[in-house]
């Protein structure tokens, strides 16, 4: 039985997978079992913030797995509490966080948040209706399918939780407010929607507007998260103070963790939520390199440097190929080029493959860029060269 066989014979069909092989990666490199280089302008969905096979967090978390892996959250767990330190002191925020292990989990715990922040000392619910944007993501188990502003994910799987609503833009979210709203949640750059980001003055406003109805603002950051705007949030490039910001994928360099952080410590008391794996030794010293590799690289100046070489690489595209490309979107390291009418998003991702390089499709017509943070200039050129060779076969 081949391997192929054996995935498609007793794994379940969820993901339509194209059946490359990959073996091992070095930093944007990655390597099928035949020996056949690709650049990776993926990181496996925004995950692999440090680079493949990242020699500094190999060593971090070898060293940890030989001491502790786990031992549940009834004790103290030092990578932990250093890396929620971290992680507030980086954001500048004044927050407590909590740890969980996937996006929509994090999504999942803000809105417990919310909907706790909405019900009185005695269970009574007096405000429980969240906001979200059409277009946006935020997960996939029930309740952040139905936050999930995509109409075509809904489906299936009911009945959902009730309480949610979808604003058109963000101007929208204002009409959609009444007496039972207590949070809205926002991607500031949407992701899986198509790299678009919100406009920063309409983001201020409304943090500002909501502050002052006593309403949450939760910014999903589980993809803008961990300096993939350039920032260590996205809301900190927005210059906002959420009162929820999520974040995940990038994180721990590969290793599954997620995170709630939050300005309001003391909506959740002991036994309100929790999670065996949660904020384990493993993850959170993974997640404690990964932040220190990337705080480096900020200070160096090569992150910024490295965001406006690969925003002035992709911009070129547009006016080289006006047949197939309408405009570049995006910001930071998270960029995209929104295909024109008639062209197909997916034919370009499957096209880039076959020479070589990997790019995301995002919502219906964006070709998707992801790069890891820690690309280097040989790798951009190198990604870039196979994408064009890519595009003139086409
Ligand atoms: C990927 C993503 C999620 C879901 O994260 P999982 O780890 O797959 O659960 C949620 N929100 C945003 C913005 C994402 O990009």
């Amino acid at each position: 039985m081949t391997l192929k066989e054996m995935d498609q014979t007793y794994v379940l069909p969820t993901y339509a997978r194209n059946y490359v092989h990959f073996v091992r990666g070095e930093n944007s490199m990655l390597y099928d079992a035949e020996g056949r280089d690709y650049v990776d302008f993926g990181s496996g969905i925004a995950v692999c913030s440090v680079g493949h096979g990242n020699p500094r967090l190999a060593e971090a978390i070898c060293d940890q797995a030989r001491k502790l892996i786990h031992t549940s959250n009834l004790y103290l767990i030092e990578p932990q509490a250093r890396l929620a330190k971290r992680l507030a002191e980086l954001s500048g925020y004044d927050v407590q966080t909590f740890f969980a292990n996937s996006g929509a989990e994090a999504n999942e715990g803000a809105i417990k948040i919310a909907r706790r922040y909405g019900t009185d000392e005695e269970g009574n619910v007096k405000r429980y209706k969240i906001i979200t944007l059409e277009h946006s993501f935020h997960g996939r188990t029930i309740t952040a399918l139905k936050a999930t502003g995509q109409e075509s994910m809904h489906t299936y799987f009911g009945p959902f939780p009730d309480g949610f609503v979808y604003a058109k833009d963000i101007a929208n979210v204002y009409d959609l407010i009444d007496d039972h709203t207590v949070a809205v949640m926002i991607e500031l750059v949407q992701g899986e929607g198509g790299v678009q980001p919100m406009e920063k003055e309409a983001v201020q406003r409304l943090a500002e507007e909501l502050k002052r109805r006593d309403i949450l603002l939760i910014v999903d950051e589980v993809q803008t998260g961990i300096y993939r705007t350039g920032e260590l949030l996205a809301s900190n490039l927005y210059e906002i103070t959420p009162d929820i910001v999520t974040l995940a994928k990038g994180l721990g360099g590969g290793v599954p963790i997620g995170a709630i952080m939050t300005t309001h410590k003391n909506i959740l008391k002991a036994g309100d939520h929790g999670s065996t794996f949660g904020g384990n030794f493993l993850a959170t010293r993974a997640a404690l390199e990964v932040l220190e590799i990337l705080e480096e690289r900020k200070n160096s100046g090569e992150l910024d440097h490295m965001l406006l070489l690969f925003e002035e690489r992709l911009k070129s595209f547009v006016p080289k190929y006006p047949e197939l490309f309408e405009k570049e979107v995006g910001t930071g390291l998270m960029r995209g080029l929104r295909v024109k009418e008639g062209k197909e998003a997916g034919d370009i991702v499957k096209a880039a493959f076959d020479e070589r390089v990997v790019v995301l499709k995002a919502g219906k017509n964006t070709v998707r860029f992801l790069p890891v943070l820690t690309i280097t200039k040989e790798e951009m050129d190198l990604g870039f060269e196979r994408f064009e060779a890519a595009l003139d076969r086409l």
